[in-house]
């Protein structure tokens, strides 16, 4: 009888448990990197939320239910402060919750307007096209907001705190997942490449949220560099397949799209930027 009652407050204390937790987080996948900094993990893309006295944050704003959801973790925390919304790329998955917050300030990369409606939707439509660099600084840090051009898309974007040293790459780099390369939107392997050795170069980098998978270090950006730098050698020299498939045999594909190992060799094989 008493090991039933043990049993019993156990499950009663897991499920306060449980429902505590659902509550706070509306069952989202939340890393707190600190006080004011959190990645908010999959349902589409990775966010990134920032807290400071006068402003939020939101790198990324997901997809259905992940976006409803990501919306009113942010409201509930921001007590109507005001939001910047950054988009890493026009992509639906990191989009689709734009127009869930209200009156906020949302920058992209300049691809215009009807770029924009063909691929992601007018509703999320961004009101600040980022051309170059912005240098926003927030709270305890300043925030380099960078276009850098083509490299997934026609204008990714990145976002660096530069005090933190925390790089939030969008769909540049991906943990341990095959990247969805879209030549309607611009991908671009080649520039992957040139794009992932500059950021080595250019900044101190302690923490990377990638795009799809999970938090790590500056070891992810060499590993996507790796990946792509593989890949066009096995387009180039098809011997080399098995064991580049073996190698990469745990990547995974994100679900919405025909993304895999031999996607990227075909897109390889398509777009020609075979290196010399
Ligand atoms: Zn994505
Ligand atoms: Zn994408």
């Amino acid at each position: 009888m008493k090991y039933m009652t043990r049993i019993f407050s156990g499950i009663a204390l897991l499920i306060a448990f449980l429902s505590i937790h659902s509550c706070t987080d509306y069952g989202l996948n939340v890393k707190k990197i600190d006080n004011h900094l959190y990645a908010v993990l999959g349902e589409g893309g990775n966010s990134g939320v920032f807290f400071c006295d006068t402003a939020v944050v939101v790198i990324d704003t997901k997809m259905k239910q992940g976006a409803e959801r990501l919306q009113r973790w942010v409201n509930d925390k921001a007590k109507g402060k005001k939001i910047y919304i950054i988009n890493t790329h026009v992509h639906k998955d990191h989009t689709s919750g734009n127009h869930l917050y209200s009156n906020p300030t949302i920058i992209a990369g300049d691809y215009g307007v009807q770029f924009w409606d063909a691929i992601s939707s007018k509703e999320d439509l961004p009101n600040r096209w980022l051309a170059d660099t912005l240098l926003l600084p927030m709270g305890d840090d300043t925030l380099l907001i960078e276009n850098v051009g083509q490299v997934h898309t026609y204008a990714d974007v990145i976002v660096y705190f530069k005090n933190r040293k925390v790089l939030f790459a969008g769909d540049i780099i991906l943990n341990k997942y095959h990247p969805y390369l879209d030549e309607h939107a611009g991908s671009n392997v080649e520039n992957y490449i040139n794009t992932l050795s500059g950021f080595i170069k250019e900044f101190t980098i302690k923490k990377v949220v990638p795009g799809h998978g999970e938090i790590g270090g500056s070891e992810l950006v060499n590993n996507f560099r790796q990946y792509m730098i593989d890949m066009e050698d096995v387009a180039a020299y098809p011997d080399n397949e098995i064991k580049m498939r073996e190698k990469y045999s745990k990547y995974l594909s994100l679900p919405l799209n025909r993304a895999g190992f031999d996607q990227t060799i075909s897109f390889i094989n398509k777009s020609g930027t075979l290196r010399e």
